[in-house]
């Protein structure tokens, strides 16, 4: 595996093994990686001849200054990490300078999936995710990009920018990594004190009971009540939890075959966030 840390060099590689007619399999993250991501680098095999990571730690996606600061950040852990691992052509790890050049002034809004959900109480979150998806797109010239059903959101976004856009790149979709007590793997689980720890594991549970009484018939205001109400009791300030279509985001009711549960909870300054479909 080649670390790479300029887009130009980035660019005389790509442009390479387009020429040679390799496919281009991508997957972007912010580091700190962890079984979800290597699940994502996983689902390439067989789909692509040539793999790159990504990490960056996209400034312009957080708005607030502390979480950008307190992002977990470990490059050389990461490298050696998917150097064990094995299967990865290039870690392109570039610095803002690679991204963003004096005078940037460029954003990528996909409207309407963006207000709902984390872009509620995340103004411009998504436009930073859209934006940097497209140009580490451009810059890595991907023709397919394996994308975590942990960020739902993000992933529905993607395909929209994609579609939109005309980007000739297929998204591939990978279900949730979760840890034994079905807490989803992520980054940010590092950050949580060995007490919170415990207690995240109620956010998948309460997940997993409101969708039993769901598919039992249970009115679904009340279900949604019970598992807001569980979930403070278990120590969460609750962002939003709610059931929408995996399809287009929209609110949608326990019968549609699409529907999922979205949630964002806090233990401290801690935001995690998960998602489960009914069926
Ligand atoms: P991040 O580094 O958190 O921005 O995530 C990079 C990619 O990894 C995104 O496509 C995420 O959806 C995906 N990802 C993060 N956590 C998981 C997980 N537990 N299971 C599957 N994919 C994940």
């Amino acid at each position: 595996m080649k670390l790479v840390k300029t887009r130009q060099e980035l660019a005389d590689i790509v442009t390479q093994w387009h020429r040679a007619g390799e496919t281009i399999g991508v997957v972007p993250t912010m580091g700190s990686l962890h079984a979800g991501h290597l699940a994502l680098v996983k689902a390439l095999d067989g789909k692509a001849t040539r793999r790159i990571v990504t990490i960056f730690v996209n400034p312009i996606q957080f708005n607030n200054p502390d979480d950008f600061h307190l992002y977990p950040r470990g490059l050389e852990a990461d490298a050696a990490l998917l150097e064990e691992t094995g299967g990865v052509d290039i870690l392109y790890a570039p610095d803002e300078t690679q991204i963003y050049a004096p005078g940037f002034s460029t954003r990528v809004v996909v409207s309407g999936l963006d207000a709902m959900l984390c872009g509620g109480d995340r103004p411009g979150h998504f436009d930073g995710v859209a934006t940097i998806v497209t140009k580490l797109f451009m810059q890595t010239r991907a023709d397919i990009a394996a994308f975590g059903e942990k960020d739902f959101q993000q992933l529905c976004i993607v395909r929209r920018l994609v579609q939109d856009l005309d980007l000739p790149v297929s998204i591939l979709p990978v279900p949730t990594v979760r840890e034994a007590d079905q807490l989803a793997l992520s980054s940010r689980n590092r950050r949580l004190t060995p007490v919170q720890r415990a207690r995240a594991a109620h956010l998948p549970a309460s997940l997993h009971t409101c969708i039993a009484e769901l598919k039992a018939g249970k009115n679904l205001e009340t279900c949604l009540k019970t598992c807001w109400h569980d979930l403070e009791e278990a120590g969460f300030t609750v962002h939003y939890l709610e059931l929408r279509s995996g399809k287009n985001l929209q609110a949608t009711q326990p019968s549609d075959p699409s529907a999922r549960l979205f949630v964002a909870a806090s233990l401290g300054d801690v935001r995690l966030i998960d998602n489960m479909p009914l069926c």
